[in-house]
């Protein structure tokens, strides 16, 4: 029998409202012995079953909802299926143009834990929790079929892993990685480390907002902080910017970065690398006196969880605050947070308080999301993790 987990009285709402995590604290007793990663049925407190999903003993997530008919059977033919859906749901999004996609996106696909990119004929596959480990191999096996893709390279290595007890695996599952590696993004190519890179090797959330940023760099000087391996640089160049400053502690995202401007044929001499840390540089620029027309700011994810979100909130603040100062008038930010701990009102909040500390008269004139291959289910407001505000000084 399926080991079944009840809920303590009133700890089921959440659940009843489908969203697909059940918490440690709201567990009253657990029937059976659920190894980790298998399926359990999750009962109300009154023992009417509410899901199906993978028990994670380890983490505070202690299970993720694979289904919420309780009569689903939970096998590989059930997470085959879901593959082909969330693979079908990108049809049309892989063209001569755009390579790269995210074709599994975690539980707004229905596939807790899992990610999975798509870079040219490679796959890259991420797991993140045991419940999602436990079909790692009728994942990849789906995934090919659903693509043909032959090349399959696993970076399960986020330190979130570790929350599940488990130690990160990284590595060849199937075929050899092409030397180097690339996608095309709206026309322009991009080398991604796909062994050694951050994330699966490549920032696919922020496809929409580099052309945006492409759009609006004609004739203008650009900053890009935190730029990794210079997308939202190149996209500023192919845009016919007048110069790109470009600012990452990371040397080999430099490295890649000039990579990325020779593979385009732009112009090298009109993007300047800086390695350097991003708010003591900022410091620098601003008592040299420099400005700019453009301003991109992308930091890393300052906040994880909300935990963290009042250092973080400090970090964005101090950042935007520069960065508004850079600004000259009439000038753009296109500012970002990836944090899931920092919701899109506070960080409209803490960019309001750096225009303010700045003495900018700003407004906001577009937001960001990530793009589409990106979704955000509605019973998940989790998975919208990155924001971001164009905004402009007077
Ligand atoms: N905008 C990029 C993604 C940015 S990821 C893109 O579109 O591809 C965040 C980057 O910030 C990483 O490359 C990381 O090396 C860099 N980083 C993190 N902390 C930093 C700091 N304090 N100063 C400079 N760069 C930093």
């Amino acid at each position: 029998m399926i080991p079944r987990v009840r809920l303590r009285p009133g700890r089921d709402k959440s659940l009843k409202q489908r969203h697909p995590w059940v918490f440690s604290g709201a567990i009253a007793a657990v029937e059976g012995e659920p190894q980790p990663g298998s399926t359990v049925s999750i009962l109300a407190s009154d023992g009417s079953p509410l899901a199906s999903a993978a028990w994670s003993p380890s983490s505070n997530i202690r299970a993720r909802v694979w289904s919420f008919d309780p009569a689903a059977r939970i096998d590989n033919a059930f997470i085959a299926q879901r593959i082909a859906g969330a693979v079908r749901l990108r049809d049309g999004m892989v063209d001569a143009a755009h390579t790269g996609c995210r074709l599994v996106h975690g539980e707004s696909d229905g596939l807790p834990g899992m990610i999975a990119d798509r870079y040219g004929e490679v796959l890259v596959v991420s797991f993140l929790s045991v419940g999602a480990e436990a079909w790692r191999e009728t994942v990849v096996t789906a995934l090919m079929d659903a693509t043909q893709c032959s090349v399959v390279y696993e970076r399960s290595d986020a330190d979130v892993r570790a929350l599940e007890g488990l130690p990160p695996r990284t590595g060849p599952i199937a075929g050899a990685l092409p030397e180097p590696a690339s996608l095309v993004e709206d026309g322009l190519t991009y080398r991604v480390d796909i062994a050694h890179g951050q994330k699966t090797g490549f920032y696919l959330d922020q496809r929409d907002n580099r052309r945006r940023t492409r759009d609006l760099a004609r004739a203008r000087d650009v900053l890009n902080c935190f730029c990794y391996s210079g997308a939202f640089s190149v996209a500023a160049l192919a845009g016919h910017a007048n110069f790109v400053l470009s600012i990452d502690s990371s040397a080999d995202a430099l490295a890649l970065a000039r990579e990325n401007v020779a593979a385009n044929a732009l112009d090298a001499s009109r993007v300047e690398w800086r390695e350097a840390d991003v708010f003591a540089e900022l410091r620098k620029l601003r008592d040299g006196a420099a400005s700019f027309d453009l301003i991109v700011l992308d930091p890393p994810k300052f906040a994880p969880t909300a935990q963290h979100a009042e250092k973080a909130a400090r970090a964005y603040k101090d950042i935007n605050l520069l960065a508004l100062k850079l600004l000259r008038p009439g000038g753009l930010l296109a500012t970002f947070s990836c944090s899931g701990g920092v919701s899109a009102d506070l960080f409209q909040k803490i960019v309001a308080g750096a225009a303010r500390d700045a003495r900018a008269d700003a407004a906001i004139i577009e937001r960001f999301t990530a793009s589409s291959d990106h979704p955000v289910a509605l019973n998940f407001p989790e998975g919208g993790y990155l924001k971001g505000l164009l905004v402009r000084k007077s």
